[in-house]
């Protein structure tokens, strides 16, 4: 039998929605427990400068900014995990259940903030580059390739919107897409082929990044999807658009999701179709995808879950009779918690 308490709130993620989340429900005295993953710190853990995060003039490294944001959560006295969370059990309403390999956790509530990985192409020199000309985001890199020739791979919004964003900074932009026709919408597709210095290579499949003497990216090896030819392009950065593939393999079988994976929130709130179960960052988002937004929604997780445990009150008869799945008073007393890191 499971002896530890039934927690307020677990957090599963470890990046800029989990821990703000986290910072928010530690401050409203939840004692949030968060599960952040073995590599903690989501997808600036990988990024370099960050220049467009609010409050950092100057720019901050990417994996210094999430040190901060876990930081601010340890602060008011988050408990962390430092392992991934290997098998979840959402309940409408009920306790919401966590394990850690053979460790199970419980609570009252949870919020999922997994958040969403980048596609890969999956071919050489991709990741080996990554952060020295090759990227997985325009809108945070693209500032930082003035004057130069770039690519971006692929053919829906993403793809369209990197680039008219990177055009503004580039000289020369090639759009390399593996077939003639676009999966963007007509619109986007359409800003894209305006832009004096946007040009569109079809159908081409990216093939390898080449590095130059300096080590950054120089080339990248096209082929010709029809004739099978290959050419070389130089660039000196490249954007890999190709989606995003959300997070949520331990939930997608519990919880609603849409055709792609990504969790459903009701309106403009955190809430899922589970009472006391939220979903926040990018395991919910299509769209905006940065790491400002991703911490707004980790906030709006956390007030929806305070709000949900203030207004669903732990069930007195649950807890006398012991009825498994219900929450139990206990879980206010820090004493008692589960052993686990405050870092
Ligand atoms: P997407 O619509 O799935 O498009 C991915 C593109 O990458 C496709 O053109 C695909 O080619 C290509 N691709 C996939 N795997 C590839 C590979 N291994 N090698 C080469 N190319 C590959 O993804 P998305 O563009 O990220 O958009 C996702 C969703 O977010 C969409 O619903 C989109 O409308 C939305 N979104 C909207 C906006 C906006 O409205 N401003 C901005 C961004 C995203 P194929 O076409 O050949 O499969």
């Amino acid at each position: 039998m499971n002896e530890k308490p039934v927690e307020n709130v677990i957090i599963v993620g470890g990046a800029c929605a989990g821990y703000t989340a986290a910072t928010y429900t530690a401050r409203a005295e939840l004692e949030p427990l968060v599960i952040e993953g073995f590599q903690w710190g989501g997808q600036l853990q990988n990024t370099t400068d960050v220049e467009n995060y609010p409050g950092f003039p100057e720019g901050i490294m990417g994996p210094e900014l999430m040190q901060k944001f876990r930081d601010q959560a340890d602060r008011f006295g988050t408990r962390f995990i430092t392992d991934d969370a290997t098998r979840i059990e959402l309940s409408d309403g009920g306790v919401q259940t966590v394990w850690v390999g053979d460790d199970e956790y419980r609570a009252r509530s949870i919020i999922l903030a997994m958040g969403a990985e980048p596609k890969r192409l999956g071919i050489p020199g991709e990741l080996e580059l990554g952060g020295r000309g090759v990227s997985t985001c325009g809108v945070c890199d693209g500032a930082f390739f003035k004057g130069e020739n770039v690519a971006v791979i692929g053919g829906g919004d993403s793809a369209m919107e990197d680039s008219i964003f990177v055009s503004k900074f580039a000289d020369d932009l090639t759009i390399v897409h593996r077939r003639d026709e676009f999966r963007a919408s007509k619109i986007m597709e359409e800003r894209a082929r305006e832009r004096d210095n946007i040009t569109i290579k079809t159908p081409y499949v990216p093939e390898e990044f080449i590095a130059g003497d300096d080590g950054k990216l120089a080339k990248i090896r096209l082929k010709q999807a029809d004739t099978g030819e290959t050419e070389e392009l130089e660039v000196g950065g490249a954007f890999v658009a190709i989606g995003h593939t959300p997070r949520s393999e331990l939930v997608v079988d519990q919880v609603e999701t849409d055709d792609e994976g990504y969790v459903i929130t009701e309106g403009k709130s955190t809430r899922t179709n589970l009472a006391g179960v939220f979903a926040v960052g990018d395991l919910v988002d299509h769209t905006y995808r940065q790491a400002v937004t991703a911490a707004g929604t980790g906030t709006m997780g956390a007030l929806d879950a305070e709000w949900y445990l203030r207004d669903v009150p732990p069930s007195p008869e649950a807890h006398w009779s012991g009825i498994a799945g219900e929450a139990q008073p206990e879980a206010h007393d820090a004493e008692e918690r589960a052993e686990v890191s405050t870092s």
